[in-house]
């Protein structure tokens, strides 16, 4: 066997006469275990389970669609809506208007060339708002009719530190963020959601249903777990 499962990562496991000591590599998003050509596998898995944590973090720096450093809000800078990334156009206009143009994301302010960093921010936000209403609700709808529920309503917000919810009365609320995320990132918290509607807690049945409609859900799942943090603007 020359890989080795990890916890939400697969690594290449190279055997090399010329190592005493194991090693572990990450390089454009791979990992790969350099150990000495008879080490026992136990022994490799073993090591790959401790340094979990650090391998799952470095992955999540380099496999990064979005840039951490924060945002300033200027042109040429990369927004991402569903998972692709647009770059920032500002141009100068009479009124504060922001669109989505073939590729770019154009904002039109008073003067360019002043500081509309916190305007455009604003601006950047609401758009964001109106593009997850309107995605999250066709999503909702689209999925209801397959897991065969009947959400009451829908609801954008601004939760600190969850993607969606539902509230005992059937209504789904999402946090507007998650459509900085890959599409079918987003579809697994809709699909998250709405199972909720037949199974109230995380229950194996629940994760049963989950995989009946995503069968790679998993993988979604690891996804925004490793990447969800940075969806900051
Ligand atoms: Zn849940």
């Amino acid at each position: 066997m020359n890989v080795i499962q990890g916890n939400g990562f697969i690594a290449d496991i190279i055997r090399s006469s010329k190592r005493k000591t194991a090693a572990i590599k990450i390089q454009k998003g791979k990992v790969f275990v350099i150990v000495p050509a008879c080490l026992p596998m136990a022994a490799i898995e073993s090591l790959v389970a401790k340094k979990n944590r650090w391998i799952r973090e470095k992955l999540a720096i380099q496999n990064e669609i979005i840039a951490i450093k924060p945002k300033e809000f200027v042109s040429g800078e990369s927004f991402s809506f569903l998972g692709r990334n647009h770059p920032l156009k500002i141009e100068s206009g009479l009124y504060p208007v922001i669109k989505l143009h073939q590729d770019e994301l154009v904002v039109s302010v008073r003067d360019k060339t002043a500081d509309n960093a916190l305007a455009i921010k604003q601006l950047l936000i609401k758009w964001y708002k109106q593009q997850a209403e309107s995605e999250l609700r066709d999503k909702t709808e689209k999925f209801s009719r397959i897991i065969g529920v009947n959400p009451t309503s829908v609801t954008i917000k601004s939760f600190k530190s969850r993607w969606g919810s539902c509230s005992i009365t059937a209504g789904i609320q999402y946090n507007w963020k998650i459509i900085i995320a890959p599409d079918p990132v987003v579809d697994y918290v809709v699909v998250h959601e709405l199972v909720h509607l037949r199974e109230k807690n995380h229950t194996q049945k629940f994760w049963e249903i989950v995989a009946t409609i995503l069968p790679d859900y998993e993988k979604r799942k690891e996804w925004l777990k490793v990447n969800g943090n940075h969806f900051e603007l």
